[in-house]
């Protein structure tokens, strides 16, 4: 539901009282999130910040959770489609302005070094500052178009490699504000799952640790897997990427090509001619044109095999939550 006018008013106060004026004129309103999503899909944000640091990001939760605002956090927007209605309540977007990289000798083992990074800095920035660096483990994050908190919560993969082999220490923030410490045995990676999409709360900042190796080994395996992405996947289309979870024994691709859905299209959403797996925009699809057509897939697939495609793309905001 639109949150009132008075609750706005009370959350810029809120934001104003703990001296974060400078945050509270920053604020947009009515901010169109077509441009910040890779689907090139949703409407209006009603209320919108861009925080430059934990700060400010502390200061943005708990005013919302002082004032009764509902939140929606995101990062590079690569893994969600938005509702065309937008979304009702507050977004914060972590993004450049949340984006800093540090890194020291790793003090237990000198053949590695940890990096450090904000939320917001995405991850192909960090793998290429890992290959300028001769650090390797974070090659098959090469062509993964996310932010270093989006790839934590979803704890995302490709080539048999995911976040949960280099993440050392995450730094995150309680929807009430509170700054909390989380060893990695402790963050519950699981296939596309983190303790953040158990139980909430938001990664701020997290350490990687890397191990030194051979730069020339490592720009070569990186470019090996970009020939992979660029020769299967639609790069040339907006998508979010892989639209489904893998299902235990199948592979989703040849699944929904064996159903005759490779190139179905409902509005401006098509199944990828090129990889099936992948839904995407052909130009002017809409939010529904997508929850459609995802919806056709998942009931033609159970009817079809008996198998259950779960979204592993969040739909977010007016209708869809
Ligand atoms: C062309 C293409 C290729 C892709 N290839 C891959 C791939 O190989 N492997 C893979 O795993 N994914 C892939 N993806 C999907 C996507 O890039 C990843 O899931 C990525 O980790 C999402 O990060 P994001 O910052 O864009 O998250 P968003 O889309 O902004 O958000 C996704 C979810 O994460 C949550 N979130 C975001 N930031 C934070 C934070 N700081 N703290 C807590 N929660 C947060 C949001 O609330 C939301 O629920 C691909 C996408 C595209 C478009």
């Amino acid at each position: 539901m639109r949150v009132d006018n008075s609750t706005v008013e009370a959350f810029k106060k809120k934001l104003e009282e703990a001296e974060m004026a400078q945050l509270s004129s920053e604020l947009r309103f009515e901010e169109m999130m077509k441009p910040h999503t890779s689907f090139r899909v949703g409407g209006p944000a009603q209320v919108y910040a861009e925080p430059s640091n934990t700060k400010e990001l502390v200061a943005l939760l708990s005013a919302s959770d002082s004032v009764g605002m509902p939140y929606f956090l995101m990062g590079n927007g690569s893994n969600i489609v938005v509702s065309d209605e937008g979304i009702d309540g507050l977004v914060i977007r972590l993004g450049e302005k949340f984006s800093e990289i540090t890194s020291e000798e790793d003090p237990q083992d000198p053949d590695c070094v940890l990096i450090r990074a904000s939320a917001g800095t995405l991850l192909t920035k960090l793998s290429s500052y890992a290959a300028k660096a001769g650090l390797t483990g974070l090659e098959f994050a090469s062509g993964i178009p996310g932010s270093l908190g989006g790839a934590v919560f979803m704890n995302a993969g490709a080539y048999d490699h995911d976040m949960s082999e280099v993440l050392e220490k995450v730094i995150s923030i309680s929807p009430s504000g509170e700054v909390i410490s989380w060893k990695k045995e402790d963050l519950a990676l699981g296939y596309r799952s983190s303790v953040f999409m158990i139980k909430g709360g938001i990664v701020a900042e997290a350490v990687l640790k890397l191990r030194r190796g051979n730069i020339d080994e490592i720009q070569a395996q990186i470019r090996t897997y970009t020939e992979k992405r660029t020769k299967s996947q639609p790069l040339n289309f907006p998508s979010a990427g892989s639209m489904f979870k893998r299902p235990t024994g199948y592979y989703t691709g040849a699944l929904i090509e064996q159903a005759g859905l490779k190139g179905f299209s409902i509005g401006g959403a098509q199944v990828s001619e090129k990889h099936a797996g992948f839904v995407i925009n052909t130009g002017n699809a809409t939010a529904a044109d997508i929850d459609a057509l995802v919806s056709h897939i998942q009931a033609t697939i159970r009817e079809k095999f008996g198998v259950e495609l779960t979204r592993e793309v969040r739909f977010i905001g007016r209708g869809f939550n």
